[in-house]
């Protein structure tokens, strides 16, 4: 079986330059671990050093303006980065950041030049890290019935109220926050977003006892918090997109994150599993049973499929072609097919990949971390429900009227 993804003259040029610089640059000391409920402080901070490197050269946030701190890459280059950082295990931020990656293309559609200026360049240089702040002990799929408030007073936003189910550990800058500007204002026109620095007085952040997830190609949250908001004062000037416009501007957001930009997969873990099943261990391989390589086969087009969705949102938006539903399709895709991958896993190389033991244990519990996550991930960023909701809307089924998807540029 030959698996390789062919590049052309320019992407190989582009590829032999990724790879050089990422020796050079990856800081030492970093670990390559895959579960980030593991990462201690020491490696977090190494892995924010990477961000910097890579912010310096425009890599960190590769497809924004380089005006704001981006790199300008078109989709052929960004393909490549992405493949080159999955290689090590890592997504683009190489930490979780997904406040970051939600913010970017939101201000850059609906914030002032101020606010891209201010809050643009030092998210994608990684001087900041920044969480998304959007669910409420009320409010999950349904965002917009959230409660928490900000009321105007002066030059200032007060701030009160409970988000659950965010952030990650090691603390955050900033929050990238949904509130209620108009308490007694009509559903979807009572909305406001606002960056929030996280060193306010007021905010405290308690971590959830869960089941600890990633979601994001080694760039995974670890934990999750509440996190509580009393009489939190926020200046004025940190309401993005216009007070009581928050929802038409949570639909860009909201695109972002279910994936309306694609998301350069992770692959690290198939070419590793695939390699792994090809060792010989005892003179035997795991390839060597023909079911074991029909199903081998199939989680390898599994996979393929869903990087080709996400390549073609990408393409998508970077082109500025109409776009529809295919965010959520792929989001959806995303999450049933790392069920299924997980599934083959399983029966293609026995339970005990599932180990974290040096010698059994795949690649000291990858496939554990990939099966666990796979399970958690159905849920961030909208069920899987909610997907299928959001497809039959913007397909025009069960309403006259196509819903449009949220605008990305
Ligand atoms: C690992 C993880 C990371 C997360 N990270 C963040 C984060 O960084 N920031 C943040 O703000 N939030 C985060 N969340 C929260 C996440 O966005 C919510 O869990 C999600 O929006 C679902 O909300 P809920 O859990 O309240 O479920 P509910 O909304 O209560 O839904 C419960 C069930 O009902 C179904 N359902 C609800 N409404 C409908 C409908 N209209 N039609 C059909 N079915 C429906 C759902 O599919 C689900 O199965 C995270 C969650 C997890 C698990």
């Amino acid at each position: 079986m030959d698996f390789a993804i062919v590049d052309s003259p320019e992407q190989a040029a582009f590829r032999q330059e990724v790879s050089q610089w990422l020796k050079e640059n990856v800081p030492a000391g970093i670990e390559h671990s895959v579960d980030p409920k593991d990462m201690s402080y020491e490696q977090y901070q190494l892995r924010r050093e990477l961000g910097w490197r890579l912010g310096k050269k425009g890599w960190l946030y590769p497809s924004m303006p380089r005006q704001y701190g981006g790199g300008d890459l078109g989709a052929d280059q960004m393909v490549v980065l992405y493949d080159e950082i999955s290689k090590l295990g890592w997504s683009l931020p190489p930490y979780y950041d997904a406040g970051g990656r939600m913010a970017t293309p939101t201000i850059l559609v609906h914030g002032s030049e101020e606010h891209k200026n201010r809050f643009l360049p030092p998210i994608c240089r990684g001087e900041v890290r920044t969480w998304q702040l959007l669910t409420e002990p009320g409010a999950g799929s349904d965002l917009a019935g959230i409660k928490m408030t900000a009321i105007r007073d002066g030059d200032h936003y007060v701030v009160n109220g409970t988000k659950v189910y965010v952030g990650s550990s090691h603390g955050a800058d900033y929050s990238w926050t949904i509130v209620v500007t108009d308490p007694k204002g009509p559903r979807h026109k009572n909305l406001s977003w606002l960056m929030i620095p996280m060193d306010l007085p007021g905010i405290s952040v308690t971590p959830l006892d869960l089941l600890a997830t990633g979601g994001e190609g080694g760039s995974g949250s670890g934990v999750k918090n509440s996190v509580f908001f009393d009489n939190v004062r926020v200046p004025a000037e940190n309401l993005v997109g216009g007070e009581n416009n928050g929802w038409k501007v949570a639909t860009t957001h909201l695109e972002a994150e279910h994936g309306g930009m694609g998301r350069l997969a992770d692959r690290r873990v198939i070419y590793d599993f695939i390699a792994y099943c090809k060792e010989r261990r005892d003179g035997v391989a795991i390839v060597d049973d023909p079911a074991a390589r029909v199903e081998l086969v199939e989680l390898y087009i599994e996979s393929e499929i869903t990087r080709l969705f996400a390549l073609r949102n990408h393409w998508l938006s970077t082109s500025g072609k109409p776009r529809s539903y295919e965010g959520s399709q792929y989001s959806l895709r995303r999450k049933l097919s790392g069920l299924e991958i997980s599934e083959k896993m399983l029966r293609i190389a026995g339970p005990r990949v599932l180990t974290t033991d040096d010698k059994c244990g795949m690649l000291k519990g990858m496939v554990e971390y990939f099966v666990r996550d796979a399970i958690t991930a159905l849920h961030p960023g909208a069920t899987t429900d909610i997907q299928r909701v959001i497809m039959a809307r913007r397909m025009g089924v069960g309403r006259a009227e196509k819903e449009q998807a949220g605008a990305l540029r």
